[in-house]
């Protein structure tokens, strides 16, 4: 299918129904699978054949969703998880473990940013946190010896940051390790991170790729492109026997396609088990089937969102990487050339209480902790996610304590125009 537009693969790739099947592939919402005999059987858990046998492994809905996704991404192998954390925690946890280390941008996801400095590094594995927009110099000197991994965000939630993919495929290039980006906020759709240079690429599927808000999941994507056979002693878990699984090694059985999918399916999968459901999967295809459509819509609306914004005499600041003015839209144009995302941050004149005035006054936008599905949606990071911090300590997370985070939906633009007129008249 990978010879059709993206539009097609959104609804095609994964999926061909034979004569008299079902046009929409079935929900195979079962946890095991029948064989006649043991010896079957055998053959698959030593991995000496392909076939499904229990869900938290593999289960054909499931598959057939993460084949398109890999095909949105241009990939080789792809994998679904019950979150975006999860596919997050598993991208590093399945080349890296205690005593390594990874360079990661800091403007990433609050959660993602939480597992790392927190979870991860409690597991041993720690991480170095640089500024997105440094130097190729100041970005090398990040790296160490037991460096496995560069990780970052094409567009970073809530910052908004663009981050220059290029720049940091060569860093970890340049190291002997592969380059993870997280491109929930842009979605192939936008970009598709493996033709700058990323090797991975991972998905919180909540966010546009479902975009109904209707259930939560993740997915990781491998490029096929890194060869981990030039860094054995980096990278073991995939370049010598493994011996929880019958001592197979992952590059020379399943090649440098199938290698790092294939172990954090049958290794880390099958030991820490966030699957998502059969029927979640179903339900993230029909979402994947419009994302072009409403990624568009989402663009074209948040663009006309930020103009309008930008001049509304109650608005300090406007961050949005389609506006002239902003410090990513050169940036955004090579690497985002037909929009970015919906997802909008500015600060209301008046600081944190005129902000907080101003979302009570909101009728269409819900006040949520989510972004990017079709509803718009807007959050007061300071008076929900980081209300425990005071001003001071905002500022240092980059979140100011009049940031209003806008994701715009693909309602009539008019009408969430029209509501953020009335809300900022009441300010
Ligand atoms: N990555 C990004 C960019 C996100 O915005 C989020 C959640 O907001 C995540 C990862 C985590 O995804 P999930 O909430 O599906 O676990």
């Amino acid at each position: 299918m990978s010879h059709y537009q993206i539009g097609t693969n959104c609804l095609h790739a994964g999926y061909r129904p034979g004569n008299g099947e079902p046009r929409n592939f079935p929900i195979v919402q079962s946890t095991t699978f029948r064989y006649e005999t043991s010896e079957e059987m055998g053959k698959l858990f030593d991995l000496e054949a392909s076939g499904y046998f229990y869900t938290r492994l593999q289960n054909p809905t499931n598959d057939t969703v993460a084949a398109k996704i890999c095909a949105l991404e241009g990939g080789t192998a792809a994998m679904l998880l019950s979150s975006g954390q999860a596919a997050s925690f598993y991208s590093i946890f399945n080349i890296a473990s205690c005593g390594d280390h990874v360079v990661s941008s800091s403007t990433i996801y609050g959660g993602t940013y939480n597992l790392f400095a927190v979870t991860m590094k409690r597991m041993g594995i720690e991480f170095t946190f640089v500024d997105p927009d440094c130097t190729a110099e100041e970005l090398n000197a990040a790296f160490r010896p037991n460096t496995k991994a560069v990780f970052g965000e094409t567009i970073a939630n809530p910052v908004l940051t663009v981050l220059d993919i290029e720049k940091f495929a060569d860093a970890a290039h340049s190291h002997g390790v592969p380059l993870i980006i997280d491109n929930t906020f842009a979605t192939p759709v936008n970009c598709r991170p493996f033709e700058w240079g990323a090797d991975i690429v991972t998905h919180s599927t909540t966010k546009y790729m479902d975009g109904h808000a209707l259930q939560v999941g993740g997915a990781i994507v491998d490029s096929g492109n890194f060869d981990w056979t030039r860094y054995p002693d980096k990278f073991p878990g995939l370049c010598t026997p493994d011996e929880s699984y019958h001592g197979v090694t992952y590059t020379e059985r399943f090649g440098l396609g199938g290698a790092y999918i294939t172990k954090a399916t049958v290794q880390l999968m099958r030991d820490l088990g966030s699957i998502p459901s059969p029927q979640n999967c179903f339900l993230l295809n029909i979402g994947l089937e419009t994302l072009p459509l409403r990624m568009a819509k989402h663009c074209a609306n948040a663009q006309a969102v930020a103009e309008y914004l930008e001049k509304h005499p109650k608005v300090a600041w406007v961050n949005y990487a389609g506006l002239p003015g902003n410090k990513y839209y050169e940036r955004a144009r090579k690497y985002l050339p037909n929009g970015s995302c919906g997802v909008v941050s500015f600060g209301v004149k008046g600081g944190r209480s005129a902000a907080e005035t101003f979302m009570a006054g909101l009728k269409l936008a819900s006040i949520a902790t989510h972004v990017a599905d079709a509803k718009t949606c807007v959050l007061h990071p300071a008076s929900s996610t980081h209300r425990q911090m005071n001003d001071e300590e905002l500022a240092a997370a980059g979140v100011a304590p009049d940031l209003v985070r806008f994701s715009v939906g693909i309602e009539d633009v008019k009408d969430i125009i029209a509501d953020l007129e009335q809300a900022l008249a009441g300010v």
